[in-house]
């Protein structure tokens, strides 16, 4: 067993991983290892997958045999050296950067390594970004820096010409499948179901496997495009999928929520009932980042929610092709009959008019008017 096998479909990447993790072992001053690394990759291919794997390779004392202290504190995210940097807001600020720079520079508890992993990287402001270059660029001898984002692009020109790059993939549906079949006890019809429908996106496709709930709320959120006659149902559809997604948000986050609630409190219990200073403070703060939390898992839902309903128009026009090479396999009538009453070019347009909403909601339009503008143009 090695920490590389949960990367499905990302071969190349592990061998230079496997011969980077060699080098920084045997200590030997070749070009394999450096203390900036890239992980780029669409979402799902699992870019941050990669970096966490590659820290817990580095700092097992058998190159990341999956099953040590070590292996398993990196992959739960708990090792002391290991810091994974996982922005819960919308954008990333200086002033945690600042603070992440400043943790990075103590020395290495158990093992030879500091490693901070930021998630998310493309999430950095500007001046998040100017303040992380020099430390990029000149890094402590013992922190290694692992940056993920879905392209390089995401990621200013400065920081990523200090950073080595690795390109992740969109595995291919055998590999998911394959993926599905080894880590979950689903049958072989849920793992090609939930490989075909994802399309590469392994979280996706686990989720799908494993959860009825997400499947129901799939089928939810596909029947919509079919719902689309008039404008009425086109601003139904739009409040609906919002609720879908602020519900699937909340159910995601409460817990959560709750229980790091719970322990600020216990932590600023004085006697009595009042808390100590600075007590109603953090808490206000912690209030505000769970908000902005659940805000971002909000567009999250969205974003993918969209990406499903796109796979129906994309679905029409392989269809209206000639072709059966469908993704949606189990709404086969339904879009055989949609795709009958409509043209390629119209297809075209409703997968265009959906990435342009994609596009808005990443820059923070407002939601509801967002979707509302999109079902009247995909009617
Ligand atoms: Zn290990």
């Amino acid at each position: 067993m090695s920490v590389f096998d949960s990367l499905v479909g990302q071969s190349e990447v592990v061998e230079r991983l496997k011969s980077a993790t060699s080098a920084a072992t045997s200590g030997s001053t070749t070009q394999e290892m450096v203390h900036s690394w890239l992980f780029v990759g669409p979402a799902g291919s699992g870019r941050s997958n990669a970096a966490v794997a590659f820290a817990a390779a580095l700092v097992c004392s058998q190159s990341g045999c999956g099953t040590c202290r070590d292996c398993q504190t990196v992959l739960t995210g708990t090792h002391i050296d290991v810091e994974r940097f996982n922005p819960t807001g919308l954008s990333i600020k200086a002033e945690e950067v600042r603070e992440l720079i400043a943790r990075s520079a103590w020395s290495p508890s158990v093992g030879p390594w500091r490693i901070v992993i930021i998630e998310d990287a493309d999430r950095l402001t500007e001046t998040a970004a100017n303040a992380l270059l020099k430390t990029i660029e000149e890094p402590e001898t013992h922190t290694l820096w692992f940056l993920c984002a879905p392209t390089l692009s995401d990621v200013s020109i400065t920081i990523r010409s200090r950073c080595r790059h690795l390109q992740l993939r969109t595995p291919s549906k055998t590999s998911v499948e394959e993926f599905l079949l080894t880590n979950t006890s689903v049958d072989s019809k849920t793992a090609a179901f939930a490989a075909r429908v994802s399309q590469g996106h392994i979280g996706r496709a686990r989720f799908i496997a494993t959860n009825q709930e997400a499947q129901s709320r799939r089928k939810d959120v596909l029947a919509l495009a079919f719902s689309l006659k008039d404008i009425d149902s086109c601003f139904k559809a739009a409040s609906r999928l919002l609720d879908t997604a602020q519900e699937q948000a909340e159910s995601e986050n409460s817990e959560r929520d709750s229980k790091q609630l719970k322990q600020l409190q216990d932590a600023y219990q004085g006697t009595g009932r009042s808390l100590i200073s600075g007590g109603s403070k953090a808490i206000k703060d912690l209030e505000k980042e769970q908000k902005s939390a659940t805000t971002r898992s909000i567009r999250d839902n969205l974003d993918s929610a969209l990406l499903d309903i796109a796979t129906i128009y994309r679905d029409v026009l392989v269809t209206q092709s000639g072709s059966d090479e469908i993704l949606n396999i189990d709404l086969k009538a339904e879009v055989a009959e949609f795709a009958s009453t409509t043209t390629p070019k119209r297809s075209i347009e409703r997968i265009e008019a959906i990435l342009e909403a994609r596009i808005n909601l990443g820059r923070n339009s407002a939601p509801l008017s967002t979707l509302e503008a999109l079902f009247c143009a995909l009617k």
